[in-house]
């Protein structure tokens, strides 16, 4: 009986850890390049119920060309002019196709001087490592709730050459504490690590949440939801 017991944790604990990939599922061939829509030209009623499983539709690799797999311009600086002060440019699977199963994609963040700021955010899908190309930043993520109800701040100052890492899902910011611009790239451990900013999320969703929800949430005064609310959120990540 013991055995048996012993043998029913045991499963149950590897099926426990295969599904808690906390990245991308690794490839099954060599690449998937990303593609709108299957081509089954002898089957045109299969396209219309043809489903995505996890991640895009395969292009034939007879097919695929440098192109599926290249980006360019990344060392142009970005616009840091929106209310926030900070500019990221993505290049995930939106932008090359052929990171489509890979499970990486990279980031170029612009902050203007004095206090641009990347506003705290998560990627529910990937972890998240930055290192500094230019300026110096003040960055920090915030663990899950612990054992005793805390959620513990790290942070750290960075400058030129100095590397950080966001696990992945947690609430994580870089800000500019610099007189300079700054630019950070980063690499996070998915073709789509997906983004929330969590002011966006929280007041600007659309439709708006029950201004209750958030009074009673945030323990403030019904006319700072309100005030919140009426805010126009800007996406920096364009
Ligand atoms: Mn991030």
């Amino acid at each position: 009986m013991e055995g048996l017991k012993f043998l029913v944790v045991s499963v149950v604990l590897a099926l426990a850890s295969s599904f808690a990939s906390a990245s991308d599922p690794s490839p099954l061939q060599d690449f998937c390049v990303a593609m709108k829509k299957p081509m089954v030209w002898a089957c045109f009623k299969c396209l219309s119920h043809a489903l995505f499983v996890n991640g895009k539709f395969c292009k034939d690799p007879q097919q695929v060309t440098e192109k599926d797999f290249f980006f360019s311009g990344f060392n142009v600086p970005r616009d840091t002019s929106s209310p926030v002060g900070s500019n990221v440019t993505a290049v995930n699977v939106a932008q090359i196709p052929g990171l489509n199963t890979l499970g990486i994609s990279l980031a170029r963040i612009d902050f203007a001087p004095y206090g641009g700021l990347n506003p705290p955010h998560t990627h529910p899908r990937a972890t998240e490592i930055l290192v500094v190309v230019e300026g110096t930043l003040y960055v920090g993520f915030v663990t899950s709730n612990l054992a005793n109800g805390d959620n513990r701040l790290i942070t750290k100052v960075l400058n030129p050459g100095d590397v950080f890492v966001f696990p992945v899902g947690l609430i994580h910011f870089q800000l500019n504490v610099g007189k300079t611009n700054a630019v950070a790239l980063a690499s996070l451990s998915s073709q789509n690590p997906g983004v929330i900013t969590i002011a966006n999320a929280v007041f600007g969703a659309d439709p708006p949440i029950n201004p209750n929800v958030l009074t009673k949430a945030f323990q403030v005064d019904k006319k700072v939801v309100d005030y919140l609310q009426k805010q126009f959120w800007t996406d920096n990540n364009n």
